[in-house]
């Protein structure tokens, strides 16, 4: 059977500047896919690159899309470096099928965001009012012993039952990782989120003995953004959390599979991608059969047409949120 394929090449502005350590990302791009069968019913996906991640770039998914032409099949060959552009093929199909994905939770945990430094500290009172029960604090960004200092009042401040995860963005050296994952180990930390840089020198050997040598989990999250390197993490044998990003893993489904095979415990987290490849990414984390974190999902409003944001931040998403949702809509925005 044969389908309708269009394409809409987006660049959209963030309504904060995101700070990276590559500099200040002012612009999401990325290409919305949109597979139209012979009854006229459609589905949209989002291929959503971050290349310093190791993921394509949008001037490739693109160029891809234009050789594609406006007749495919279902299974058009895909060349395996576009990940995203996968991805976001997949998500169309999905959405096409007749048969819905099964989905084994009806509603998932979402994390809070607490602020860098200090200013943490204020937040956390109404995030627990509103429900909030796991907490992210970045950490790596001011002075390790006033952050480790702090990090003492923020678990006092926190609500019974709650967890703190620490994400250091690869900001610390060995060194500094070993003092920080010494001082969690007699506190209630839930994980703590690439320690050092994937970019470090021996940096398996760095994480895999930070894993074995303290109590406190490890999660990896810029070391795993392409099927690939996850692929390389578990033949390691990584014995902490993936947190995985399915606008840049490629094919979900397959990394899905290995990390439930793994008894890998997983945190489905945002690229900064729009509405079509959140609702995407949520709808595949309601459906993994494995164990699920909080996920990483508390990042909207991001940008400045508001409409082109996927859920506001709660303390959970639902499944009955997601059917709700309209691609077309968002479709239009960017048509
Ligand atoms: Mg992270």
């Amino acid at each position: 059977m044969s389908l309708h394929f269009a394409y809409r090449r987006y660049t959209v502005p963030f309504r904060i500047p995101v700070r990276t350590a590559h500099g200040l990302w002012t612009h999401r791009e990325g290409v919305l896919v949109k597979l139209t069968d012979a009854k006229g019913r459609s589905g949209i996906g989002e291929a959503a690159p971050i290349p310093w991640f190791g993921t394509e770039t949008a001037d490739e998914i693109e160029s891809a899309c234009r050789s594609i032409g406006d007749s495919v099949q279902k299974h058009t060959a895909l060349p395996v470096r576009l990940g995203c552009l996968t991805h976001a093929w997949k998500s169309a199909l999905r959405a096409l099928a007749t048969e819905p994905t099964t989905s084994r939770h009806a509603y998932l945990p979402v994390v809070a965001l607490l602020p860098a430094g200090r200013a943490a500290l204020e937040r956390i009172k109404g995030l627990a009012e509103a429900g909030f029960r796991t907490f992210k604090w970045k950490v790596g960004v001011g002075d390790p012993s006033d952050e480790r200092a702090l990090l003492d009042d923020l678990l006092a401040a926190l609500p019974n039952g709650a967890k703190l995860r620490l994400d250091a963005n690869g900001a610390w050296v060995r060194r500094e990782a070993e003092r920080w994952l010494a001082y969690c180990a007699d506190r209630p930390i839930e994980f703590v989120e690439q320690p050092v840089s994937p970019d470090a020198p021996a940096v398996e050997d760095s994480l895999l003995g930070l894993a074995g040598d303290f109590p406190t989990r490890i999660a990896l999250d810029e070391s795993v953004a392409t099927l690939a390197q996850l692929e390389r993490w578990l033949a390691a044998g990584w014995p902490g959390v993936f947190v995985i990003k399915p606008s840049l893993i490629g094919d979900v489904d397959l990394a899905f599979e290995k990390l439930a095979k793994a008894k890998s415990p997983v945190v489905v987290s945002s690229a900064m991608e729009t509405a079509i490849g959140a609702y995407a990414a949520l709808r595949l984390a309601l459906a993994f059969p494995g164990e699920l974190l909080a996920l990483g999902f508390g990042v909207y409003p991001l940008f400045v047409d508001n409409r082109l944001d996927g859920p506001a931040v709660a303390p959970f998403v639902r499944r009955e949120d997601l059917e709700r949702f309209d691609p077309e809509a968002v479709w239009n925005v960017l048509s």
